[in-house]
């Protein structure tokens, strides 16, 4: 006999490798870009004496400061440590049924790790070979639905009515839209929460915002759906935004004219690397998102796809640059590649000429 066998056992999500030193890290998505200047600014001028304090529980300025900005109200918005936490936050609120909840095959991989440690039953979809996905799949009976749109790490968008089709033919499960890449081109399911109760949308600071390091992420829907969230949230932890992530998290809000600034050089990046990867001979869907999910044939005699992608792989850490390779069916002959600097991918494109 031995405690471990009430032990919570799960397998966990493997996150991107964070590597110290001088590296071209291309690996996890994040911004190549600061954050905006008005970030710094009230960060440097928060009064450290605020700390002996509690957070604000509500998260009241930052809620408000979002709601504003979406043309929408408090009772729309909840707050969050990252959009991870508020996905796991909307898995522990909405998805408690006996049946299934539905995702497709290949998509944001801590979507069963969070089934599995909650103890969801889960099956998934598989997407069509060229990763898109059929809604008539999900017109079946289900626990939930939880959609990436864009997906990731295909970077492939859904239109906004496939994504209704879906939330409409399913009035009894709740859909959650995780738009952690929207920003970069997508079109938005977000008007939808006023037509639909059983749609809640999740967005993030850590790409478009460059705020991964602060960890704040937000979720919408109709006031009901948000008070359920909240009360899930007191009942785990009350205070779960830090007052430096409440700040920078309403000054990031607060500036338009950067975030379309630097959003607007990430979209004008991915467009010319598609065209030189193009030209290198990878292929690709058409990516909405910071990042493209790259394959190519093997080069070498005999080499296949996979064999070929995992070469590349190693070779460029090798050379000090991070990209993600997920060794997993259907999807281990490709590399998902996250916008850096002009000057970044410059470094990485004449790398690949030299190994391909
Ligand atoms: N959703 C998707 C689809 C993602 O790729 C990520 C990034 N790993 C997240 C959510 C979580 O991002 P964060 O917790 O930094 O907001």
């Amino acid at each position: 006999m031995s405690y471990e066998a009430n032990v919570r056992k799960v397998i966990p999500y493997t996150p991107g490798e964070q590597p110290e030193g001088k590296v071209i890290k291309l690996n996890t998505n994040e911004c190549p870009y600061p954050p905006s200047p008005k970030v710094e600014k009230a960060l440097k001028a928060m009064d450290t004496d605020t700390l002996r304090k509690y957070p604000d529980p509500l998260c009241g300025g930052l809620v408000s400061a979002i709601a504003l900005y979406y043309g929408l109200e408090k009772e729309n918005v909840f707050v969050g440590v990252g959009s991870d936490d508020v996905l796991s936050m909307c898995f522990l609120t909405f998805f408690n049924a006996a049946k299934p909840i539905l995702f497709p095959d290949i998509t944001y991989s801590f979507y069963d790790v969070w089934a599995e440690v909650y103890r969801i039953p889960f099956r998934t979809v598989p997407l069509r070979e060229d990763f898109t996905l059929d809604p008539e799949d999900y017109m079946t009976e289900n626990g939930g639905i939880v959609i990436a749109n864009p997906n990731a790490p295909t970077g492939i968008l859904e239109s906004p009515y496939v994504i209704e089709d879906i939330i409409k033919a399913n009035p009894d499960s709740m859909v959650i839209v995780d738009e952690a890449y929207i920003d970069f081109g997508g079109a938005t399911v977000l008007p939808l929460i006023k037509k639909y109760e059983n749609l809640v949308v999740v967005r993030t600071m850590s790409k478009s915002r460059a705020m991964a390091g602060m960890r704040v992420g937000y979720v919408f829907g109709n006031p009901k759906a948000i008070k359920y969230l909240n009360d899930v949230k007191y009942s785990v932890n009350s205070y779960t935004m830090n007052t430096p992530s409440l700040i920078a998290g309403i000054a990031a809000m607060e500036d338009d004219a950067y975030f379309e600034e630097i959003t607007g050089k990430v979209i004008a990046t991915r467009e010319w690397v598609k065209k030189e990867l193009k030209s290198l001979g990878f292929f690709f869907g058409d990516s909405k998102t910071n990042f493209i999910f790259a394959g190519h044939e093997g080069t070498r005699p005999g080499e296949s796809r996979a064999a070929f992608a995992e070469r590349i792989f190693l070779s460029l850490k090798e050379r000090n640059i991070y990209v993600r390779y997920f060794k997993k069916p259907r999807i281990d002959g490709y590399l998902r590649i996250s916008m850096g600097t002009d000057e970044e991918m410059r470094v990485l494109l004449d790398i690949l000429k030299e190994l391909i």
